[in-house]
């Protein structure tokens, strides 16, 4: 069975083609700058080079279009026809609290991400153009919505609620949904596989830094507690996102400098975190050149960067009443061996032991760094939302091809 598993975005769309039998991935690309005359197509089948295409692609159905083209191209594709896609799966961002886990999508699932809009306005309108770009053109196939807010449901009250009135849960829906679900359910699953436990038996605190970035509490195989809120901004301090400051500063800085509320919204996600602080640098490896180079506004940026997170770590030690698993995940997490080092340097009151060599070795992969005699496993574990999402989907959708599925 084959899946197709579609991230999209405003004017993006990402997709993976799995074959589910063997779990391997096809081909994987994307399409930018859609709705423009020089939209963009990037398309890398398995161990075939890398092929992009400059042409006008007006919108989602013309690229999911484009999309299914290359796959089934006699030179360039893995498929022989597109009846060899037999279901598709959607990252949607926001599922509010109607969704707790993967739902196969049918009229009442589109009314509801649609609804949601209020809740994630830049995310979910684009994954809602997704599905039904694809709907367009693969009317019979069963398609899946995977929400990244549905693993964090089981949090308890006390953990999701504002304490501000309670109008504003009741009317508005205001609480903290978090996200990154299906990336930290995925690394906390790996992690007990690979620590041979089960899920139920690990207190997990799970790291995923990229370029969004947030951590959660994972006790019982169930999130207990994360660091983004109600929309992405809160918590940790991202790459151009400012993470948790005092609220007060909104209201403030509108009213000093005069900003709407769109712009204040802009400042806070575009050009807050590192960016803001650094001087101009959002990707974490600028910022790392920078310090080696002794900028030291970019050293300013790492320090806050690492202590902030470091903080989080031992907040959520103390949620759990102490943890055994730490996970690193996504861009940052996977790659920056001086963050790791540094976050776990400052936890080694937790008995936490850093295997310094374990933790230098590059090549990716799946490792512990940590020493045989540590209190706590520290894991790099590298995230796949995407195949998270085509399994959750190979499930839903019955796990047989179409035919055998009506
Ligand atoms: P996204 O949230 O967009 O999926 P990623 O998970 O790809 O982001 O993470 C992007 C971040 O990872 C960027 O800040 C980038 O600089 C950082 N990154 C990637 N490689 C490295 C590396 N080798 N060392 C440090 N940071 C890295």
């Amino acid at each position: 069975m084959n899946i197709l598993v579609i991230n999209a975005g405003s004017s993006s769309l990402k997709y993976q083609l799995f074959d589910m039998v063997r779990e391997r991935v096809l081909a994987k690309g994307k399409v930018e700058r859609i709705g423009m005359e020089t939209a963009m197509l990037t398309h890398e089948p398995a161990d075939r080079p890398e092929l992009r295409e400059v042409s006008e692609i007006l919108d989602h159905t013309a690229a999911i279009r484009k999309v299914l083209r290359i796959l089934t191209d006699p030179k360039e594709g893995v498929l022989r026809s597109i009846d060899d896609v037999h279901a598709a799966g959607h990252r949607v961002v926001h599922g509010g609290e109607t969704f707790s886990g993967s739902v196969r999508i049918d009229d009442d699932v589109k009314r509801e991400i649609r609804r949601l809009y209020d809740l994630a306005p830049l995310h979910n309108p684009g994954a809602l153009t997704g599905i039904l770009a694809v709907e367009a053109n693969l009317p019979h196939i069963p398609q899946v919505a995977v929400f990244d807010t549905a693993f964090h449901q089981t949090m308890p009250p006390a953990s999701f609620r504002y304490a501000i009135p309670h109008v504003f849960y009741k009317k508005h829906g205001v609480r903290r949904y978090g996200f990154h679900g299906t990336s930290h359910q995925y690394v906390s699953e790996r992690a007990a596989e690979l620590s041979g436990k089960r899920p139920d038996e690990l207190k997990i605190v799970s790291c995923h830094i990229g370029n969004g970035a947030s951590v959660t509490a994972i006790r019982c195989g169930k999130s207990f507690d994360t660091s983004m809120g109600m929309t992405p901004l809160e918590g940790l301090m991202m790459g151009t996102r400012s993470g948790d400051i005092d609220p007060a500063i909104v209201p403030f800085a509108m009213d000093k400098e005069d900003l709407s509320v769109s712009e204040v919204n802009s400042m806070l996600n575009k050009h807050s975190g590192l960016f803001a602080v650094s001087g101009g640098l959002g990707d974490m490896r600028e910022v790392l050149e920078a310090v080696q180079d002794g900028d030291r506004r970019a050293k300013l940026a790492f320090d806050m960067y690492e202590y902030r997170l470091r903080k989080y770590i031992g907040a959520y030690a103390a949620a759990m009443n102490g943890f055994d698993t730490l996970i690193f995940t996504a861009g940052v997490g996977e790659n920056s061996a001086l963050l790791r080092k540094t976050v776990c340097e400052g936890l080694t009151f937790l008995g936490l032991r850093l295997d310094a060599e374990a933790n230098e070795r590059g090549g990716g992969g799946e490792r512990k760094i940590s020493t045989a005699d540590s209190a706590v496993d520290v894991w790099v574990i590298p995230t796949n939302e995407e195949l998270m999402i085509a399994r959750d989907t190979f499930r839903i959708s019955g796990g047989r091809p179409l035919q055998e599925n009506p």
